[in-house]
């Protein structure tokens, strides 16, 4: 039997040696929401405290409401510092201005992830999410490992709306899916 169109192009995509993609929940992520843009008609520039406690390898993190500046850390004493620039956009979302950063891809893109000295959106690192990249058998685990972190952990969400979903997914959150299906 001839092979099917979409293996032999995924093959030829990606070589069997090729290392693994990056996980993107498995890399450091910087989102635009935790920056706190200064508004269009605010000329201030801010430094972002403590950074390097999440991300060891910046050093500092300037913002303004037109770019965002990512200082690296240099690998030995005397290198030029290794300054990432992003360009950030401005768009109506709602009532309010929404900004998003302009990766070099030409994507705006609300997260920027952390990968081998190099700040990037996740196509620019060429990362998959975990879903896409386990099994179909493995993927019922994780979506329960996420619901129940989701209703452990929302606080705001209100005592009826958890039971009501608790009481919908509940039977299907304490075994996989592979089981409930056989039922
Ligand atoms: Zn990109």
């Amino acid at each position: 039997m001839a092979m099917p169109r979409q293996l032999q192009e995924g093959l030829r995509r990606r070589p069997k040696d090729a290392p693994p993609r990056p996980i993107v929940e498995q890399l450091p992520a910087i989102s635009v929401k935790e920056l706190k843009i200064p508004s269009l008609n605010n000329p201030k520039t801010y430094i972002l405290p403590n950074i390097s406690l999440r991300i060891p390898q910046l050093t500092n993190v300037r913002v303004c409401n037109v770019f965002v500046e990512f200082h690296h850390k240099p690998l030995h004493r005397g290198d030029e510092p290794l300054i990432q620039t992003f360009n950030l956009k401005h768009h109506r979302a709602g009532f309010g201005i929404r900004a998003a950063f302009v990766c070099t891809c030409g994507k705006g893109i609300y997260k920027l992830y952390y990968l081998n000295r190099r700040i990037a959106c996740r196509h620019c690192h060429n990362a998959v999410y975990a879903s896409q990249a386990i099994s179909r058998q493995s993927r019922p685990v994780l979506q329960e490992t996420r619901t129940k972190y989701f209703l452990n952990n929302t606080t705001k969400l209100g005592e009826s709306t958890r039971k009501r979903l608790e009481q919908r997914l509940g039977h299907k959150t304490s075994c996989p899916k592979a089981r409930w299906e056989q039922e």
